[in-house]
């Protein structure tokens, strides 16, 4: 009844944005939600990447609680406690130098793109050719403002609202034979999200993402890698890049860094940071005191409770369950992706579609992204435990709905 009045209120008063499902959450512990029935969901997505360490975490609980009557907001023209202990941390486990804090991912991966255009400006302005072009991926999702829909490769989200932010060219991911034709001195930065989120949980691979950086080094470009969804260890390492080895020059965060409170993040080199001078850029809550001190406490949690390893171990344990259903399932096509951030691919996005409905009938919340990748994003905090309840349930619907697609051709790709 009470999900019911919501929905019809929200249809009139609110902007048509988004496709709910039809459920109304009012808690959470741990790895579950519960509804206004009171039923637990297991919840494998964690609000698409953000509750990294499950819901009424007392770390976090403690600092909000904290913080909440010390003070909520300076504003950026005095300092207080947080920024620089948070920068602290950022720097130490990204190897960045650098930090500029905001409030969601698209400002900040705005802020990488205003950096790589500044940066290429005051090389200019020095006597050195970097021109003002961006190469972005195909697939690539970067955010919702002009400059990250500009660098967002999906149609849909960027076509209603030309002219978006010009002087961007997109290339097939992981296809090192058009990178290299397109690169050039016009390019002031390449665009890389070292595993695809939105775009189907698609790894950057070795060899497209050492001659990004190559060619990058050729002409002083700056590598931008987009770790809003990737990154503060979700795939078992602090950033994504660490795995390949290689360092961008800017990187950005957001999801998980404050444990649900809003809050972005830029990092980047000593030599990328010199092309910002006082005034250039700004933002009125961003780095505020409630933020950075939720932040803070989410990387020493992550520290203490020697969380990477964690991620990485059940991360291991999950995808190994998946690969072996797989075996099993002529309707998954692929199983991708690292520590917790997970896609498994179907034949068919109506089959997707309803797999992640069925979950959700389960009371396990997970998402289905690209049309036809099922995603799991779930809290660090998982256990093995958990994903055997999530294998066993996705076992009996992916059995009982090929029995009943019998007749449906496998392979089918709905428009999307
Ligand atoms: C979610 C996401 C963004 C946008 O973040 P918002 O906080 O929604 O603005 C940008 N890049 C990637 C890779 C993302 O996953």
């Amino acid at each position: 009844m009470k999900l019911a009045s919501i929905q019809a209120a929200e249809s009139k008063l609110l902007l048509n944005t988004y496709e709910r499902n039809p459920y109304l959450f009012v808690s959470g512990k741990g790895v579950f939600l519960q509804d206004d029935n009171g039923t637990q969901f297991l919840d494998l997505l964690s609000g698409i990447g953000v509750s990294a360490l499950g819901y009424g975490h007392p770390a976090i609980e403690q600092a909000i609680a904290h913080q909440s009557t010390r003070l909520l907001h300076t504003s950026n023209l005095f300092f207080h406690e947080g920024t620089a202990n948070l920068a602290l941390r950022l720097t130490e486990i990204s190897g960045m130098d650098r930090v500029f804090l905001c409030n969601s991912g698209t400002e900040a991966w705005e802020a990488a793109l205003k950096l790589a255009r500044a940066y290429a400006t005051k090389a200019r302005e020095s006597g050195k050719h970097i021109g003002t072009k961006f190469l972005a991926m195909g697939h690539s999702f970067h955010g919702r403002t002009m400059g990250s829909v500009a660098t967002t490769h999906k149609d849909k989200y960027r076509l209603p609202f030309a002219p978006v932010m010009g002087d961007v060219e997109f290339v097939r991911f992981n296809d090192v034979a058009d990178l290299r034709a397109k690169f050039s001195e016009d390019v002031c930065g390449i665009c890389i999200e070292p595993v695809q989120g939105e775009g189907g949980i698609h790894p950057v691979s070795p060899q497209f993402f050492a001659a990004a950086r190559e060619l990058c080094d050729s002409t002083g470009a700056l590598l931008l890698a987009d770790e809003i969804q990737s990154g503060l260890g979700r795939t078992g390492k602090w950033f994504a890049y660490q795995h390949y080895g290689i360092q961008p020059d800017v990187t950005t965060l957001a999801k998980p860094i404050a444990g649900g409170i809003p809050m972005g993040a830029m990092l980047c080199t000593e030599r990328a940071a010199s092309a910002f001078t006082p005034g250039m850029h700004g933002t009125t809550f961003g780095g505020g005191p409630l933020a950075c001190a939720v932040a803070i406490a989410v990387i020493d949690t992550m520290q203490r409770e020697n969380m990477l390893a964690h991620i990485e171990e059940v991360g291991g344990f999950f995808k190994a369950k998946l690969n072996a259903l797989k075996e099993q399932h002529d309707c998954i096509a692929e199983i991708r992706g690292m520590g917790l951030m997970l896609g498994v691919e179907l034949t068919s996005a109506e089959l997707a579609k309803q797999v992640a409905a069925q979950m959700m009938e389960r009371h396990i919340i997970i998402n289905r992204t690209s049309e036809t990748v099922l995603r799991f994003l779930p809290p660090y905090i998982l256990e093995n435990k958990h994903v055997e309840m999530t294998i066993d349930a996705l076992n009996e619907i992916l059995k009982a709905n090929t029995e009943l697609a019998g007749a449906t051709p496998a392979g089918e790709k709905a428009h999307g």
